[in-house]
């Protein structure tokens, strides 16, 4: 049910900030009122931050990962492992492996997973970059960091047979500590041993 209010303004503010992910109307519309109830600048500042985060923000164009420039932090640090490449879904999941602090390889970020129901297929996520990356940056080993979601499963099965070459080494995170649990909300130690005890890809 949507609630009336006697302010358009209001109740376009409220339509706007209950698009976002977990933000019912009552949420926000006590967002709203609290940035009503704030200083001007409180409001302007924060509605400027959007704008410009959406307008300026860089993907590396090695890894896709976030970054300020052209090539991110991680591609250009030259004492990481250039050889080793983690396949992730989103930059969400770079950031929970390097909060492990156990990975010290370079990532590939897929910005989605290959889903026929969705109508998601190869090419539109980041694959044939990947599969460019992998003999133009001489990489060694491959790790399938994906979900174990179906999805993950497709996409990870899908990029084994494209990447697969003699000499290349493809691996996938270990599973034995919980199947179900996604990347980003698996405790930094629990994710730091699946890495560390990574298996080969079984196709
Ligand atoms: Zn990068």
């Amino acid at each position: 049910m949507i609630t009336r209010y006697d302010s358009q303004l209001l109740q376009r503010a409220v339509a706007e900030l209950s698009k976002l992910p977990g933000v019912g109307e009552k949420s926000a519309l006590r967002l709203a009122l609290h940035l009503l109830r704030q200083p001007e600048n409180t409001a302007i500042s924060l509605g400027q931050a959007i704008i410009d985060m959406r307008q300026n923000v860089i993907y590396c164009k090695r890894c896709h990962n976030i970054s300020s420039s052209e090539i991110c932090g991680i591609c250009s640090d030259s004492s990481r492992d250039s050889e080793r490449i983690c396949v992730v879904e989103t930059v969400r999941d770079v950031m929970a492996i390097e909060s492990t602090g156990v990975y010290r390889g370079i990532y590939h970020v897929l910005g989605g997973l290959i889903s026929p129901a969705d109508g998601i297929g190869p090419q539109d996520i980041e694959i044939e970059s990947l599969v460019q990356r992998v003999p133009r940056e001489n990489i060694k080993e491959v790790i399938l960091a994906l979900n174990p979601t179906i999805e993950g499963d497709t996409t990870a099965f899908y990029i084994s047979k494209r990447v697969k070459s003699p000499g290349l080494v493809i691996t996938a995170l270990a599973r034995g500590m919980s199947v179900s649990a996604e990347i980003e909300y698996t405790d930094e130690l629990t994710l730091g041993r699946s890495i560390e005890g990574r298996t080969l890809f079984e196709q």
